[in-house]
């Protein structure tokens, strides 16, 4: 087991990390900007090491940074956290190359699922279902990229093949308007991810994201560990996440686990993974792997038990996986909310300075959060300042759970999401369960101009 491990990254995730290393016996650095000096999670480590201004591209985005803070503290590994330079493939080989462990996939992996034309590709040779589109790229004849769309039907969605973050995608819903749309997304893709090579496929309208938590070690032993529900959603931003999935069948979900176990092992993956889905009428479509930590794995630790950063450490040190498929039951439901620094209505970003910082606690209730009262939230980087999490017996318990603990919430000094979720907890379509990616932003307009009663009941 590694003695000492790097962790490339901020804030929640940073401390979460931290915990897991203490947990393990192995020492940690932290590396931090300017702006996060002060932070407590940076006292908290081992050792720390200022890499760099604010500006993430001077900081947690500076690889020669990085890899000198591991060398100069004698670190054996790097996590790279979620964000930032989780997914970048060069740096996961400039980590290897410069001798330290990446807790992480293969660069090449990475290189390969950042692609989506070629990960798609992967897939479907994995039997794993996707949506239907192109065969690939886009070919440059119009005729033929009409053929294409006539074949799959509309409303299609032309995506860029490096895109990612929501970005680089336009729908299509007539054929006079698909050439021209096409033109766009190339220009667009070219200017703002480097490659202009896009592909098309059947828009779904009304789809729920599902996604499953895989971890597999070097020894072509795969295991998923269930699935999440996360499709309340903003702008293609998660605000809440669950496991299991309400109403959708169990024989499903094994079925599609086993498919995306199987596609581990044909590309050779490492460490924890996510296959990210659209559902819809019965059907699962492949959109993309993440291959790190996500945010929202504290719902799948909580329904299996299993601490899934322990054991992406544990495969990057190159050990076996000691859990089999058969081992893992999903016990009870998990919800999280996102907790974010900002409008619950309007998003506008709230960062400053914390003054009261009250958290709930009790049975089945979990905070991941690097804040305290008296901490400033720099204005520098994302959002999200904290994840609340829940473990019930049911998901009716867990929705309980939930309300109690958002009531027990109290954060002064900056504007936060509290109020918002609280408001979908109390939302009957939400409590039923099974709504798509698209019900929140239709509830927000609504919501908007209801805010001052909304505010008073909370
Ligand atoms: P990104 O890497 O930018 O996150 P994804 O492929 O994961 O791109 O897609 C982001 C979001 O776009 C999805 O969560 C979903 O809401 C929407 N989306 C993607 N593909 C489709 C599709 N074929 N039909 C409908 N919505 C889609």
């Amino acid at each position: 087991m590694f003695g000492k491990i790097l962790i490339a990254n901020r804030g929640e995730i940073a401390l979460r990390i931290q915990r897991a290393c203490r947990m393990m016996g192995i020492k940690t650095v932290a590396v931090h900007s300017t702006a996060d000096a002060d932070a407590m999670y940076v006292r908290l480590a081992d050792e720390s090491v200022c890499i760099g201004p604010a500006s993430s591209t001077e900081s947690y985005l500076n690889i020669p940074a990085i890899i000198s803070a591991a060398e100069v503290t004698d670190a054996e590994a790097i996590h790279p956290g979620y964000g930032f330079l989780s997914e970048n493939a060069d740096f996961a080989d400039r980590v290897e190359k410069s001798g330290f462990a990446f807790i992480g996939p293969r660069g090449d992996t990475i290189r390969l699922m950042g692609d989506k034309v070629n990960a798609k590709k992967a897939m479907i040779d994995a039997g794993v279902p996707c949506v239907p589109g192109s065969d690939g790229a886009l070919p440059e004849d119009p005729q033929e990229i009409l053929a294409v769309a006539r074949r799959v039907g509309y409303p299609v969605l032309i995506k860029a093949s490096a895109g990612g973050g929501g970005r680089g995608m336009r729908v299509v819903r007539t054929e006079a308007a698909l050439i021209n749309s096409v033109n766009m997304t190339k220009t667009e893709a070219k200017a703002a991810f480097g490659s202009d090579k896009v592909y098309l496929e059947k828009f779904l309208e009304n789809p729920r994201h599902i996604e499953i938590q895989v971890l597999s070690d070097n020894f072509q032993n795969a295991i998923y560990l269930g699935e999440r529900d996360c499709s309340m959603q903003r702008r293609n931003q998660k605000v809440i996440e669950e496991s299991p999935a309400p109403g959708i069948p169990r024989k499903l979900i094994e079925k599609l686990g086993a498919r995306c176990v199987e596609a581990c092992r044909r590309i050779g993956y490492r460490g924890a993974g996510t296959f990210e889905f659209l559902y819809e009428n019965g059907e699962f479509y492949f959109i993309e792997m993440n291959t790190r930590v996500q945010v929202e794995h504290p719902v799948t630790e909580f329904v299996t038990g299993i601490d899934i950063i322990a054991e992406q450490i544990r495969i990057a040190a190159g050990e076996r996986l000691s859990l089999r498929q058969r081992d893992i039951q999903l016990e009870g439901a998990a919800i999280e909310c996102r907790i974010n620094a900002e409008d619950s209505f309007t998003f506008r970003p709230s960062p400053g300075r914390v003054t009261r910082w009250h958290m709930p606690g009790g049975p089945g209730v979990r905070l991941d959060s690097h804040v305290y009262a008296g901490y400033t939230v720099p204005p520098y980087y994302d959002s999200m300042i904290g994840k609340l999490i829940v473990h019930g017996k049911t998901r009716e318990e867990a929705l309980a759970r939930m309300r109690v603990a958002l009531s027990e919430v109290l954060i002064e000094g900056i504007s936060t999401n509290i109020t918002l979720h609280r408001q979908i907890l109390s939302d009957s379509e939400f409590n039923k369960g099974g709504t798509s990616i698209h019900y929140l932003e239709k509830r927000l307009g609504e919501w908007l101009s209801m805010r001052k009663e909304i505010e008073r009941a909370a």
